[in-house]
């Protein structure tokens, strides 16, 4: 008898999303209506302490606007980590800016607020932590940083909804923060983006942005593009925002598990005062990774992910602003890392299955 896959992820989508969707198709009325402006109000009370957030087509498209709203744009630098999804230095370079690449702290796997300090120039305008995995930045730090040389913070969030720091929430912190829903997040609206505004001035920048620069129809103010968000997928995210909380519960509580029950693997710590999400739950495995994934899913029928083999100030489209940057935490970790399914669809015997894949296999290497 063959085991069936455990996938490294599942996306719930059930009949109260294809109830709204159909509730919005029979309306008539399906771009970017009353649904997409309840989802922002939501979405903001819910995640962001009240802020006002402004939806989009994606969460690329997310912070991309949000940092030509905040002024970037020729000639200016933002940080950014290496490990990281693209997303995260595409929506710099897309402005025209310069990602400046720096290494991460192996914790957490997060920006290095020491290598931040030091790669600030004169054309420094901003630092864009990513709260990876769902797990939050050293944001005390780098906030610190950021008000010592006047930079603004956009936080790259996708991964994070929910997450906090000293009981403030992610996406808090920053001039902006960026949270995508595409299905494999934490939660969906099909495809799509939030970005929550630290002001109405930004709100505002980003609207027109997003709407071919238009606040008033065919009174265009500024260049812009359409990365609207349509009501049919707001009417699905917003279903989703009822039951996210339950299912960060469930994405906790089954790291709970792991951490409780694997052994002879780094396990992934959480820092003091924060709340992780688990959107990731991302071990490391010192010796053989690929080899370690690939007896997981032949042998034991348990998918993995690898977020990210290869780190962005490798990859060909983004090299040309690093050719020569050695970042030693970075290629480490994308050596090392290892996801295992973390979902709120597993059962209980699908967490006992990767724990005894993952602890028989650390054994057999070591
Ligand atoms: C998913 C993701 C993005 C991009 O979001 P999309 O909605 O896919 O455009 C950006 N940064 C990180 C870290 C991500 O995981």
């Amino acid at each position: 008898m063959s085991l069936e896959l455990i996938p490294a992820a599942r996306p719930i989508i059930g009949d109260d999303e294809r109830a709204a969707v159909d509730r919005v198709l029979r309306s008539g009325m399906v771009a970017q209506g009353p649904e997409v402006a309840a989802f922002e109000k939501e979405f903001g009370e819910h995640f962001v302490d009240g802020r006002e957030c402004v939806a989009v087509n994606s969460g690329t498209a997310g912070q991309h606007l949000g940092q030509l709203a905040g002024g970037i744009g020729p000639g200016d630098e933002v940080i950014v980590p290496s490990f990281t999804f693209a997303a995260t230095a595409n929506s710099v370079a897309l402005t025209g800016a310069t990602p400046v690449f720096v290494d991460i702290e192996p914790d957490y796997f997060s920006i290095d607020p020491t290598a931040v300090e030091t790669a600030i120039t004169p054309r420094t305008r901003a630092i864009m932590p990513v709260h990876l995995y769902g797990h939050p930045a050293l944001m005390s730090e780098l906030v610190a940083i950021a008000q010592k040389h006047d930079l603004m913070i956009f936080e790259d969030a996708a991964q994070a909804h929910g997450a906090s720091l000293g009981g403030r929430q992610v996406g808090t912190f920053g001039t902006f923060g960026m949270f995508s829903l595409y299905p494999t997040k934490n939660m969906t609206s099909g495809e799509g983006g939030m970005v929550a505004c630290d002001s109405a001035e930004l709100v505002r920048a980003t609207k027109l942005l997003r709407n071919q620069g238009m606040e008033r129809q065919y009174e265009n103010e500024v260049i812009g593009f359409n990365a609207r968000m349509t009501d049919i997928h707001a009417a699905i995210g917003r279903v989703q925002l009822t039951k996210v909380d339950g299912w960060t519960a469930t994405r906790q509580s089954n790291a709970t598990f792991f951490n409780q029950n694997l052994s002879g693997v780094v396990t992934p710590p959480v820092a003091d005062d924060a709340v992780h999400v688990y959107h990731q739950y991302t071990i490391r495995v010192e010796a053989d990774r690929d080899g370690f994934a690939a007896a997981l899913r032949n042998e034991f029928a348990v998918a993995s992910g690898i977020y990210y083999p290869i780190p962005n100030h490798r990859l060909p489209s983004l090299t040309r602003f690093a050719p020569d940057l050695e970042l030693p935490q970075t290629e480490k970790a994308a050596q090392e890392v290892l996801s295992l399914p973390v979902h709120p669809s597993l059962s209980r015997a699908d967490l006992e299955r990767i724990v005894s894949a993952v602890n028989t296999l650390a054994q057999a290497g070591s």
